[in-house]
């Protein structure tokens, strides 16, 4: 296999202070990987995807996505979907909307964001619950729109941050398998803590 690694992390520390939350990790995910980092509470797992997405800044290293170094550009330019535990989805709009916003921000036609988004709602069986509001959401639900949404940014990447933290084991075997199917068929990269 010479595919080319669509994430390359080199020799990243991070230390606050004292305390190292990153001592000198490598590591190479290739394109289409579905890689998921496990770890006991503070081993430094959300320090590494933060430092992926571009959120904190390594105190050595660099991250090389797709061949770029991209230790000096910002998240929002890094191409990256990020769920994080907190989800964030705007209370206002139904999950069809909320799913649509990202592609429609970035200017894709309205045709096509329909056709995408619908996509992505049948993948993560949403269909359902596309005209509902966050609030009539359970949390498994809430955790699924916000990846959908992430997955609709058009982001060949996406990072998710122990997604299914407050769901049971089942909802969340389930969830997981959806998931992977998902990012199979639409050849992302996914890296999960
Ligand atoms: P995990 O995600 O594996 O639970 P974290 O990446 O959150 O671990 O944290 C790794 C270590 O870095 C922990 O010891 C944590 O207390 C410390 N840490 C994380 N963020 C900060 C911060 N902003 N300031 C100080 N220490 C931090």
């Amino acid at each position: 296999m010479n595919e080319m690694p669509n994430v390359e992390i080199l020799n990243v520390s991070k230390r606050y202070g004292n305390i190292v939350a990153l001592d000198n990790v490598s590591l190479k995910i290739n394109d289409k990987e579905y890689v998921c980092i496990i770890g006991p509470s503070g081993s430094g797992k959300s320090t590494l995807l933060k430092i992926i997405a571009g959120i904190i800044k390594p105190t050595e290293g660099s991250v090389i996505i797709d061949g770029v170094r991209v230790d000096d550009i910002p998240l929002s330019e890094r191409g990256i979907g990020v769920v994080m535990q907190d989800i964030l989805l705007f209370p206002n709009m139904n999950v069809r909307d909320n799913v649509s916003f990202p592609p429609l921000v970035k200017g894709l036609d309205y045709g096509t964001v329909k056709s995408i988004v619908s996509e992505i709602i049948r993948d993560l069986s949403l269909v359902t619950l596309a005209e509902r509001y966050p609030d009539e959401l359970s949390r498994g639900s809430q955790q699924k729109v916000a990846i959908a949404r992430a997955v609709a940014s058009g982001a060949r990447l996406i990072l998710m941050d122990e997604p299914m933290g407050s769901l049971d084991t089942r909802s969340s075997r389930i969830l997981r398998y959806e998931l992977r199917s998902l990012i199979k068929d639409l050849g992302l990269t996914a890296i999960h803590v």
